[in-house]
């Protein structure tokens, strides 16, 4: 079966990008690593996306992909894709579900959370260390954990941390925070909440589970230990690209134009995957909207 469109991803781009296209009336198939609905799927408040004023990440995606199927579009779960070949005009995209055939590609991939790179974290993850609070926020119930990273994502989940843990310390490497301002006043004004400034964590320790933070400060270089139950790392993005043989930046977020075309002609990129000034629930559904449009006219043009 030769698709018209086949878009790898299914977050918040992928999916509207597949409302796009099946209203266009194109043969359509969105191809998803593991389940549909991307990173906001472990976000647990969303509080800007327009006509939401409150909506959790997980109902957020449930609609967006109820909208996608409301049109029709057909989606493949369980389907990592390892490259995008072609042959003349014909993209094969390559995945561990099989090989999927289409006249152009949308890569819709996100990414992925960044490790600390810490001593013991990798050892302690699932033991204390974790990447997601909607997930093991639980297991934190009046307890003292420990945030690590200065952006939306440390802050606005630190802030969700503390309908749970007793006490919430943001380790944050400079004196100043990335997140947005209301995010920040948020964090400042919540009592449970604490930080320690201009320090990057060294190690995470402790016996069967994380038991203390070995902290550096970068001004002094002092050494100081934070008794915790846990660590939450937030420190950045990494983009889920490592397929795509199209133009890069050095980070490896793919470069697309204001139409969302790469460096190779039928391939389009849309949301967090592309480098972008903003990375926003707003800004992938915009970014998939002119994916598809694109992908819609560079077929007419065959
Ligand atoms: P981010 O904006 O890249 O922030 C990463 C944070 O981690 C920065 O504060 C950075 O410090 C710190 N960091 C990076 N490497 C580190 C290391 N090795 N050790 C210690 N700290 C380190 O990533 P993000 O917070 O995941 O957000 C990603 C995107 O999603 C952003 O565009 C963000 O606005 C968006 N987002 C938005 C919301 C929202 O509510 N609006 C929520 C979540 C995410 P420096 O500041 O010193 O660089």
């Amino acid at each position: 079966m030769l698709y018209d469109v086949v878009i790898i991803g299914g977050g918040p781009a992928g999916l509207t990008a597949g409302i796009y296209v099946k209203r266009a009336m194109l043969k359509a198939l969105l191809l998803e690593r593991t389940g549909v609905g991307g990173q906001i799927i472990i976000t647990d408040l969303v509080e800007n996306y327009p006509g939401f004023l409150e909506i959790s990440g997980a109902d957020l995606a449930r609609k967006f992909e109820e909208h996608a199927q409301k049109f029709g579009l057909e989606m493949q779960s369980m389907a990592e894709v390892s490259g995008i070949e072609e042959i003349g005009n014909i993209k094969i995209v390559k995945t561990t579900a099989g090989d999927f055939e289409a006249k152009t590609a949308i890569i819709a991939s996100g990414t992925t959370p960044k490790k600390l790179g810490a001593k013991g974290e990798i050892e302690f993850t699932g033991r204390g260390v974790s990447y997601c609070a909607t997930c093991d926020g639980f297991f934190f119930r009046d307890k003292v954990v420990v945030v690590v990273g200065g952006g939306d994502s440390a802050i606005t989940e630190a802030i969700y941390l503390t309908k749970m843990a007793k006490k919430v310390i943001i380790v944050h490497r400079r004196d100043k925070l990335r997140a947005e301002k209301i995010n920040q006043e948020h964090a400042f004004a919540n009592p449970k909440i604490s930080f320690v400034w201009d320090s990057i964590v060294e190690e995470i320790a402790g016996k069967n589970t994380v038991e203390k933070v070995i902290i550096k400060n970068v001004k002094t270089n002092a050494i100081s230990e934070i008794n915790t139950d846990g660590v939450f790392i937030y420190v950045g993005l990494i983009p889920n690209t490592a397929f795509a043989n199209v133009k890069k930046d050095e980070r490896g977020f793919i470069v697309a134009n204001d139409r969302m075309e790469t460096s190779v002609r039928g391939i389009f990129a849309a949301g967090d995957c592309r480098v972008t000034p903003l990375r926003q629930i707003a800004t992938a559904v915009g970014d998939g909207a002119i994916a598809a449009v694109s992908s819609e006219k560079y077929i007419e043009g065959l």
